[in-house]
């Protein structure tokens, strides 16, 4: 037999994002060429039809967890707004999966429950809830206007449902999205922002979902599955993952229709930690924005102080500092550097020119501001090594200009054989004792500083 060797991994392998998991590589699974859409296009005449435009249908499947993908799918060429996607819901068996769906629902949901569902279509699924258990708010979301509201029993918003603007106002103990996942271009981060929303608003909610399942395409290698409109295309395992990494705790993972379907009833817990590190990151910005102010203040008293200033470091984070901090090239002209390679070249942004820091030797300064407060301690001891003195030595941290020697920050050196070779140099310092502060340039102590919003009191 003719042994026929298979592709090389090199030529099949695609760095994409997995819609479902969220894993970044992806091999080739099926390329179906260009086809026209599948059930949104409704062409009115044969012609129409046939001059359909056509969309790439590049399917690649997800190593980890099994989920199939277009990746060259482009949401903006499906017409959502423009036409239903429309679902026959009248086939016997199909009908007989819907009142199984209904009765598990019904199960889970209490006596008054309020329900949303996601691109809810023309409503059936919670008007037959919504009669079943009438003491309840149901909520329908989809962004095109075919919602029946079912003389009231039903609201419809024609838009779509964005978890952190419509979790707080409905309140919902179910959110359902039924034949939903498979056309978005991300529903990971779909879920995802919900649980985000229910963490914030500690609204723990349970979670319906259901979608076309391709467990049994794999196993028959049928292909009529895979069309532009469904962009996902889930196994069981694929579904599970996605819940997974939502967070979602998972209660019932099940197929129905005969496996074509997959469907998944899901708590969505308060996860504590999303909203602490959400807090964290808008606090973040806030206190480097008092931060940066405050600075601003002293940065000019430094200039008013009229004491020779230079500034070392002109690229990479000294760079962001002076730019951060409006280290103007009229206000701070002089801006040394360690690295020989950078001299003669400018400060990105603001344009001084950047000198070796053996100009300092020739035109010494009164105050060498650090700029990247993380190299300090190795530019001190440069700094000493080569004979470089100036009065003072400062650093930004935390909001302040701090005097390096004197004041108390994290940046003196780490490592104790360092430190101690440190100590001992400093015992016949070349940079002379601190002395430059004085009462007109003094920083402003930390207590005298506003107070940074809180920014909890904002989340409450
Ligand atoms: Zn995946």
């Amino acid at each position: 037999m003719e042994h026929r060797p298979g592709p090389t991994l090199e030529s099949v392998i695609l760095s994409r994002r997995c819609p479902a998991c969220g894993h970044g590589v992806a091999v080739s699974f099926w390329d179906a060429g260009n086809q026209p859409l599948a059930t949104l296009a409704f062409p009115e005449s044969a012609e129409q039809a046939q001059n359909l435009p056509r969309y790439r249908l590049q399917f690649v499947r997800c190593v980890d967890c099994g989920h199939v993908y277009n990746a060259a799918f482009d949401y903006n060429q499906v017409p959502y707004s423009k036409h239903p996607n429309r679902m026959f819901n009248l086939g016997p068996l199909w009908r007989k999966h819907l009142d199984q769906v209904q009765r598990l629902l019904l199960e889970v949901l209490p006596a008054r429950p309020t329900v949303v569902e996601v691109g809810c279509g023309d409503g059936h699924l919670l008007s037959s809830l919504a009669r079943a258990r009438p003491e309840g708010r149901y909520i329908g979301f989809d962004p095109n206007a075919a919602i029946q509201t079912d003389h009231g029993r039903i609201e419809a918003r024609v838009e779509l449902f964005i978890p952190e603007r419509h979790l707080p106002q409905c309140h919902p103990h179910l959110v359902i999205a039924r034949h939903v996942l498979e056309h978005l271009v991300d529903p990971l981060q779909f879920l995802q922002a919900m649980a985000l929303a229910v963490s914030y608003y500690r609204w723990p909610i349970r979670l319906f979902v259901e979608v076309p399942c391709i467990d049994l395409a794999l196993e028959t290698g049928r292909t009529t599955d895979f069309f532009y409109e469904h962009n996902s295309h889930f196994t069981t395992e694929s579904l599970r993952r996605m819940l997974e990494r939502a967070g979602a705790s998972i209660e019932r993972l099940e197929k129905g229709y005969g496996g074509e379907v997959v469907y998944a009833l899901a708590e969505l817990p308060v996860q504590a930690h999303q909203v602490q590190l959400a807090k964290e990151a808008l606090g973040f910005a806030q206190e480097a924005e008092t931060r940066r102010q405050a600075l601003a203040r002293q940065l000019e008293a430094l200039v008013q102080s009229g004491l020779r200033v230079a500034i070392w470091g002109g690229t990479g984070k000294a760079a962001a500092l002076i730019n951060q901090c409006g280290l103007d090239a009229q206000r701070f002209p002089l801006v040394v550097d360690s690295d020989k390679e950078k001299a003669g070249t400018y400060v990105p942004g603001t344009g001084q020119l950047i000198r070796f820091r053996d100009y300092l030797l020739e035109h010494p300064v009164d105050v060498i501001l650090i700029a990247p407060q993380w190299r300090a301690a190795d530019i001190v001891l440069e700094m000493q090594q080569h004979g470089i003195s100036c009065q003072t030595v400062l650093i930004e941290y935390q909001g302040r200009l701090v005097d390096y020697f004197q004041d108390d920050h994290p940046y003196r050196p780490m490592e104790p054989p360092r430190f101690e070779l440190f100590r001992r140099q400093e015992e016949h310092p070349v940079v002379p004792a601190p002395n430059f502060f004085t009462a007109s340039v003094l920083p402003p102590p930390l207590e005298a500083m506003p107070p940074a919003a809180d920014p909890a009191t904002e989340w409450e």
